[in-house]
């Protein structure tokens, strides 16, 4: 069940204060509109009604897609997660993100019908591939992005969005039928699948990291 409440926010540049809405859960089928809200990336955003300063903002969230049979978490501190949110949802599959961008990527990802952990592994050869050809090029991170060409990878430096590079689905079947079977059980299970993830799935020794 979607659920929202309100919380006072003060804004910073003008000291108006206003009541947000804060969406702690959000049901994907029951509420559509949150869940384009989601990709737009207004949910997480504020704007004064006063002076206009926009600013991201975040809450503690859990995005629940009957469909996918998917919950995704987004902690309010993602060092210490309220790991109680994911506990409501017995044999689905648990994404836990780290921030607004994370949540909207993953959404993204699943509604195409991908799997996660090979979209990642793919992302993590390409961004290697990128820094050998270009070592001076700083990536700060790189995002899925469907198009009508086909998918893509949003590349975004310190200074935001630096182009894009395209996502090679010969190289995703690869990677989902020989490196995905390959790896362990509890990387395999993993509720936290992101760059990191993919970093130490590529190059894992027998040391597991403890999650
Ligand atoms: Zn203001």
């Amino acid at each position: 069940m979607t659920q929202v409440k309100t919380f006072p926010f003060t804004c910073p540049r003008c000291g108006h204060a206003e009541l947000l809405p804060e969406y702690s859960s959000i049901n994907a089928e029951e509420s559509p509109e949150l869940k384009e809200r989601i990709l737009d990336g207004s949910l997480f955003s504020f704007t004064c009604s006063h002076c206009g300063y926009s600013a991201l903002i975040r809450y503690e969230c859990v995005y629940a897609d009957q469909k996918h049979q998917l919950l995704i978490h987004l902690p309010e501190d993602p060092d210490h997660p309220d790991l109680s949110r994911e506990q409501d949802y017995p044999g689905w599959r648990i994404r836990r993100v780290n921030d607004p961008n994370e949540l909207m990527e993953k959404i993204l990802i699943f509604e195409e019908g991908l799997d996660d952990r090979a979209v990642e592994l793919e992302k993590h050869l390409l961004e290697e591939a990128i820094q050998n050809e270009q070592p001076d090029r700083k990536i700060q991170a790189m995002y899925f992005m469907p198009a009508e060409d086909g998918y893509h990878f949003a590349v975004l430096s310190e200074e935001g969005f630096s182009g894009s590079v395209p996502m090679d689905h010969r190289t995703y079947q690869q990677i989902e039928e020989e490196v995905l079977p390959e790896l362990s059980e509890r990387m395999k299970a993993s509720p936290i699948i992101n760059s990191a993830w993919a970093a130490f799935a590529i190059g894992s020794g027998p040391e597991e990291r403890g999650e």
